[in-house]
């Protein structure tokens, strides 16, 4: 259920960014998924679908995009997606850094707020 538990903090962030607004209705979620971020895509979108009822996301469009795992050479700071190995394509130096695609990142919430109309 680890997938639950991010639907919950998720969740919980979302509220918390809108809490200045009076009567916010989600219109849209974007997330992105990290690669290697060990959430399964389509698990959490359906917890999300199957418990948004009720929520502040009860109307919302929720979109996952995969987000790839991504390094930065330290040497030559070219950052590029990982394919296979870890070595920088472009001056061939082992001397990277995982710089993406560990994390699920809430990417954007677009709401309507009914006492702006
Ligand atoms: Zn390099």
């Amino acid at each position: 259920m680890h997938e639950y538990y991010l639907f919950l903090s998720l969740l919980h962030h979302i509220e918390e960014s809108l809490a200045g607004y009076p009567k916010p209705k989600v219109k849209r979620v974007i997330l992105k998924v990290g690669e290697f971020s060990g959430v399964e895509e389509n698990y959490l979108k359906d917890i999300m679908e199957t418990f948004k009822e009720d929520t502040i996301l009860a109307e919302a469009e929720i979109l996952l995009e995969r987000d790839p795992l991504r390094i930065r050479c330290e040497k030559c700071s070219t950052e590029t997606n990982v394919q296979r190995g870890t070595l920088c394509p472009c001056c061939g130096s082992t001397e990277v850094k995982i710089v993406g695609g560990l994390d699920l990142v809430l990417k954007s919430i677009e709401i309507e707020d009914e006492n702006l109309l």
